[in-house]
C-alpha cells in the first residue's frame, strides 16, 4: 500500500481556487521531489499535508488512515522549512531535544536518540554551542536534527536549501539524501530548482497554477514530457 495517498485534494482562500484536486500517491521510501514556478502550490500542498494549512476539499490518507483533518501535533511527520528558526538562547543540545522534553519523554531515551542524531548529522563536537556560534550549513542540520530526534516517517522539506550558497547547496542535497536512506523514511521535497529535481528525485511531481502537470522518474519527465511545459521545465537548466 502507498504511505500517503492524496485524493482530489483542493484548496481554496476564500473565493480564489489554488489547488482544484490534486491526486497521487507515495510509496513507503520513496524520495518525491515536488517542483514548480513560484506561486503554483508546492507551500500550501506541504502545509496541507502538515495540517498547517486546512483542506478545502478532498481526503488525505496515511498508511490508510484518513488523516485531513487530524491536529498537527497528531501527524507522524516532520516539516523542515527554509528558515530554520533555532532558539537562539539554547544550545544545539536543547534545541535538538525540545520537542521531546515537551512531550515528557524519558531523559535517557532523549540522550540516546540526540546521540544519534547528532553523529547522523556530523554534529559531533558542536553539541554546546548556540546557533549563533555555527554556520549556516551546520544550522540547517541542527534544524534537521530536530526533526531526526522524533524518529518520523514522513519529511517534508519546504525549500530547505534556497538560503545556501552553491557549494553548501550541494553538499546538503547529498546529505538530506543519505538521512532519508538511513531513516527509512518517506520524503517530499519541494524546489523551485530544476537540476535539484533532477539529482535528488526517485519521482517528480510538476506543479503549475496548482495542477499536476506529470508525476515520474526524471528520465520520464525529460524523455517523455507530456506536454510544452513540462519539456521547457525539465530541459532548460538555469
Ligand atoms: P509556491 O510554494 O509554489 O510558491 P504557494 O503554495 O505559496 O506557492 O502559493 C500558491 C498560491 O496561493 C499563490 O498564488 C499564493 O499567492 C496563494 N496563497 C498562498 N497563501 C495564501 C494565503 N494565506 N492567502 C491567500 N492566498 C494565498
Ligand atoms: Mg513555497
Amino acid at each position: 500500500m502507498a504511505h500517503l495517498q492524496l485524493h482530489k485534494v483542493g484548496k481554496s482562500y476564500g473565493a480564489v481556487e489554488v489547488i482544484p484536486g490534486i491526486d497521487f500517491e507515495i510509496n513507503s521510501g520513496e524520495f518525491l521531489v515536488l517542483v514548480g514556478p513560484s506561486g503554483s502550490g508546492k507551500s500550501t500542498l506541504l502545509k496541507m499535508i502538515a495540517g498547517l494549512e486546512e483542506t478545502t476539499s478532498g481526503k488525505i490518507m496515511v498508511d490508510g488512515e484518513d488523516i485531513t483533518h487530524l491536529d498537527p501535533s497528531a501527524r507522524d511527520l516532520a516539516m523542515v522549512f527554509q528558515s530554520y528558526a533555532l532558539y537562539p538562547h539554547m544550545t544545539v543540545r536543547d534545541n535538538m531535544s525540545f520537542a521531546l522534553r515537551m512531550r515528557g519523554e524519558d531523559p535517557a531515551e532523549i540522550d540516546r536518540r540526540v546521540k544519534e542524531a547528532v553523529v547522523m548529522l556530523d554534529l559531533g563536537g558542536l553539541e554546546n554551542r548556540k546557533p549563533g556560534q555555527l554556520s549556516g550549513g551546520q544550522r540547517q542540520r541542527v534544524a534537521m536534527g530536530r526533526c531526526v530526534v522524533r524518529n518520523p516517517k514522513l519529511f517534508l522539506f519546504d525549500e530547505p536549501l534556497s538560503n545556501l550558497d552553491a557549494k553548501l547547496r550541494a553538499q546538503t542535497r547529498i546529505e538530506i539524501r543519505r538521512l532519508h536512506e538511513r531513516l527509512n523514511a518517506t520524503s517530499i521535497f519541494v524546489t523551485h530548482d530544476q537540476v535539484e529535481a533532477m539529482t535528488m528525485a526517485d519521482r517528480i511531481a510538476l506543479l503549475k497554477d496548482g495542477k499536476l502537470q506529470q508525476i515520474g522518474s526524471p528520465q520520464d519527465l525529460y524523455l517523455r514530457p507530456k506536454n510544452t511545459f513540462v519539456a521547457t521545465f525539465i530541459g532548460t537548466p538555469e
